[in-house]
């Protein structure tokens, strides 16, 4: 089997909708390593976009799932439930931000997760409006897709979406917003679009993910909770990307000590299994009708077990110390490119959520997209796989296992100066 042969049957039975990043068909993969189908080796900074933060196949995340699958695989937890969906949504319910007693509910996908968070939100005020972000990404469901801040590729062609959702710019200080005009506008929006008390919620990414890397500040954070607390409207956190350990912290909500009245997560939760939830307080959690909230495979005992075992590893391996360690890596091998290469413009981490931002002539307006996917594609030739991202496609995000052994992570960050200096 070679790649090419395997990207024209992909080409011929597979929709072109489906995105693609990387032309190279996986074979296996352990940890920050990844063997395609002809046997090349790549080190791996896109852990499956934010997935595998304790890395492939983690000796007790594998050895958890397997350990299930001797039990039972499926039996659905609205027919008969089993003990770890409880434990899971225990643990959680301890680690999330806040005193406030919490519940949680398990879904499949991120974009599931935020499509429940909406439906709580909405039944426990008993209002219809949301609020996001410009730039932010919620997934690609219907409600998705409307709070959803980047209309190509996500929305094309696929309206009408859900109503009474509304957008406000997201404070990135780097492409001219400061948090001022982000909270001025969400004001202006109370007198122009939308009385505040029909408001349910405002959803937020504390560090928004596809859209460029850009972490909200806990003063924005603690204002948005004000903002929220005065108007009687839910704070939705969206941690689908930032969640389990990749910032620093357990919860990108951890940096700026708020409470969200309701969390979505996924990805790293399960090191690679599809399980995803909304932890909330438990009042609020407790809004929807028996009945209301569900899905056949809501909470799969795979998931669950995976879950267990990444709550576990991120303790033993002190995963969020490793993720600033890999951040201030990741930091100082951009500076040091910086020096010298006036096209890239900035540089940002939370934790190990880090970004390089490529611009023309050190120009923030003027984004780079075209010289950043040459510096993807050069480093895929070297070997090592890197995702961009941002609402203008001109940011290098670095998603590495927060498991990558540091020389890993130095020979990839090596490979990746010189893909700079290569395109
Ligand atoms: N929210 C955020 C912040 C995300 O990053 C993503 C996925 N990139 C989603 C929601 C949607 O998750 P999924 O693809 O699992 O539906």
């Amino acid at each position: 089997m070679d790649n090419t042969t395997l990207w024209s049957r992909r080409e011929s039975a597979i929709p072109r909708g489906l995105g693609m990043m990387h032309q190279v068909f996986a074979a296996r993969a352990e940890n920050a390593e990844i063997w395609d189908v002809e046997g090349r080796r790549f080190l791996d900074f896109a852990a499956g976009i934010a997935v595998t933060n304790t890395g492939h196949n983690h000796p007790a995340v594998k050895a958890a799932v397997m350990a299930q699958l001797d039990n039972f695989s499926h039996v659905c937890a609205q027919v008969t439930p089993y003990e770890s969906y409880v434990r899971l949504a225990e643990r959680l319910n301890d680690a999330a931000p806040g005193d406030t007693p919490k519940k949680t509910i398990f879904l499949t996908t991120g974009a599931e997760a935020v499509e429940n968070a909406v439906k709580i939100a909405r039944a426990a005020t008993g209002r219809p409006g949301i609020i996001a972000f410009g730039g932010g990404f919620h997934g690609r469901t219907m409600m998705g897709m409307a709070l959803t801040g980047k209309v190509v590729p996500y929305k094309t062609g696929f309206g009408p979406f859900p109503g009474d959702i509304h957008h406000v710019p997201f404070p990135a200080p780097y492409l001219g917003v400061s948090e001022d005009d982000s909270l001025v506008a969400l004001e202006r929006l109370f007198k122009a679009d939308i009385d505040a008390s029909r408001v349910a919620a405002m959803i937020i990414e504390p560090v928004q993910g596809e859209g460029g890397f850009y972490a909200a500040s806990p003063a924005f954070m603690q204002a948005l909770r004000e903002v929220c607390d005065r108007h009687g409207m839910l704070l939705i956190v969206d941690e689908i990307q930032s969640g389990f350990a990749r910032t620093g912290a357990m919860f990108a909500s951890d940096h700026a000590g708020i409470e969200p009245d309701l969390m979505t997560v996924a990805k790293a939760m399960a090191g690679g299994f599809p399980i995803s939830g909304v932890i909330g307080k438990a009042d609020i959690m407790d809004a929807a009708n028996p009945g209301g909230l569900g899905g056949t495979y809501g909470g799969s005992p795979l998931g669950c077990a995976a879950g267990l075992a990444v709550l576990d590893t991120i303790e033993a391996e002190g995963l969020c110390e490793r993720a600033k360690e890999i951040g201030d890596r990741i930091v100082r091998c951009c500076e040091a490119i910086r020096q010298a290469d006036r096209g890239l413009g900035d540089v940002r981490t939370l934790g190990a959520m880090s970004a390089a931002e490529f611009v023309v002539d050190g120009d923030a307006e003027r984004a780079d997209p075209a010289r950043t996917a040459r510096i993807v594609a050069e480093a895929r030739q070297q070997g090592l796989l890197l995702l961009s991202c941002g609402v203008r496609g001109n940011v290098v995000r670095f998603l590495p296992p927060l498991t990558i052994p540091f020389d890993q992570l130095d020979e990839g960050l090596a490979i990746f100066e010189a893909a700079t200096k290569a395109a």
